[in-house]
């Protein structure tokens, strides 16, 4: 039987009431965020599912919402929607009133020999998350402005990883799966490497092994296309974790 229960975090949900308690392993309970936990209380991966690191992408958090919603197979998903509040609200890609230099949230997780050492309140909240659920994957979604294969300087249509063996793999067959439904050669995905310095997916992998991989879907297609290409690269990516059945439509 596949017995799969969604529940979502009540200290994450109502983050006004529970601000500031302290769950049971001691760390800060992040006050901004909210995470919904997909458990299925089957032995399996931990996969964290990001969105909205940019205000401005639109995309990746409709279809985090969406993915929040799907029953999974075995292990455990924690979605989390809106990963930059305030810059989601503005409908803009850098946190509102950060000091210059800090505005963009994907270049604040700064890596050293000793760690990574986010800049600003969201980053070490962010990184409080992944600390706290170690997650054995990281998808964070994002989009771009232009096709990859129009622009080289713009990184739309591509999957993005933090290269090792099995990251390579799985977006080698990422681009294979989303590829066979474009038809249009200059809209075709492309597998690159890595993401930038200063980015939550690299910090991740650099620093706790994480095997982390971004999406960059393209802005000059229709919301709703781009919500569909992200959900169905999830959707194959949790087949390919066994977390699916493998021909089964969560759409
Ligand atoms: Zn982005």
């Amino acid at each position: 039987m596949n017995f799969a229960v969604l529940f979502t975090a009540g200290w994450v949900l109502l983050p006004c009431l529970f601000e500031g308690v302290v769950p049971s392993d001691g760390d800060s309970v992040s006050s901004r965020h909210k995470i919904t936990i997909i458990e299925s209380h089957k032995d399996g991966p931990t996969v964290l599912v990001i969105a909205g690191i940019h205000g401005n992408e639109p995309a990746g958090v409709e279809a985090a919402k969406r993915i929040a919603g799907w029953q999974i197979l075995k292990g455990r998903v924690i979605v989390l929607v809106e990963a930059n509040p305030a810059a989601i609200a503005a409908q803009k890609r850098l946190i509102p009133g950060a000091p210059v230099g800090e505005g963009d949230l994907n270049r604040n997780f700064p890596v050293d020999e000793h760690g990574c050492h986010p800049v600003g309140d969201v980053a070490t909240e962010l990184w409080q998350v992944i600390k706290e659920h170690s997650p054995q994957w990281l998808v964070d979604l994002h989009e771009s402005i232009n096709f990859r294969r129009v622009d080289p300087q713009s990184v739309g249509n591509t999957i993005i990883v933090c290269p090792n063996e099995q990251t390579l793999a799985m977006g080698q067959k990422l681009v294979d799966a989303i590829n066979k439904t474009i038809t249009d050669e200059s809209k075709k995905f492309l597998l690159l490497r890595p993401p930038a310095k200063g980015s939550f997916t690299r910090a991740a992998a650099e620093t706790m092994n994480v095997n982390a991989i971004l999406i960059e879907t393209t802005r000059r297609e229709p919301l709703e296309t781009r919500v569909k290409q992200h959900c169905l690269l999830l959707e194959r990516f949790f087949r390919e974790l066994g977390m699916l059945e493998p021909e089964e439509e969560q759409q």
